[in-house]
């Protein structure tokens, strides 16, 4: 009860930090909010593809995009790490809208992120015409130095744990241990400090999602 308190006060005040950095940002208290959310900023036709998310999955947002009328541009729908898989990531890449959500937001509205093959912060860096980013609370840090400690430290290693087939230490241990495999899902390490023309939106919520 109080850490939702807590929320409810605080989502707010972040949501005017990532204003300040030219972020369109919201705050909603609840996931059936954040989904009503996403679905009224996306026109219907527009192309829709997402990053991988625990969180898009617990909002219900990405089986709301698959059964409305979209063009839905779903990496699910192939092998991992084949032909046709590879060129469904690059298509994501020019889509209308690309959904994700953050490794970590810092209270004074930057953007955290480690990804394995890069897919997600290349379309958060430049590629689709908008980037709606939905995040809990759970993942709002106080500085930067927190960022990076709760994605290297945090969400990575509980990433990791989502494929079992990879052999990262961290799977083993389920600690981190900056492996240099091939198959680490720790390559590219982004912070999103500024945006432009308000393409990155974020929808913060007040509840614990993904992590
Ligand atoms: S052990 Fe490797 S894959 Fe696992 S969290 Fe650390 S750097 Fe990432």
């Amino acid at each position: 009860m109080f850490l939702k308190k807590k929320y409810d006060k605080a989502g707010p005040l972040v949501a005017k930090e990532l204003e300040k950095r030219g972020f369109d940002a919201y705050y909603v208290s609840t996931k059936e909010e954040a989904k009503d959310k996403v679905l009224s900023m996306i026109p219907e036709g527009s192309s829709v593809a997402w990053g991988g998310s625990m969180t898009l999955n617990e909002t219900g947002i990405k089986d709301a995009i698959k059964a409305g009328n979209y063009t839905v541009i779903d990496r699910e729908t192939a092998q991992p790490f084949t032909d046709e898989w590879m060129a469904i990531m690059r298509q994501a890449l020019t889509s209308d809208f690309f959904l994700m959500s953050s490794n970590a937001i810092t209270e004074d509205g930057q953007l955290v992120n480690i990804d394995g093959l890069g897919n997600r912060v290349a379309a958060l860096c430049f590629g689709p015409k908008e980037v709606i980013v939905v995040s809990g609370m759970n993942k709002v840090v106080c500085s930067l130095d927190d960022a990076w400690e709760r994605a290297r430290n945090f969400a990575s290693p509980l990433n990791s744990q989502r494929y079992e087939n990879l052999a990262n230490p961290c799977v083993v241990t389920g600690m981190c241990s900056d492996c240099k495999s091939q198959q680490s899902i720790c390559s590219q390490f982004v912070v999103t400090r500024l945006v432009k023309n308000k393409r990155v939106k974020v929808v913060l919520v007040g509840e614990d999602l993904g992590f």
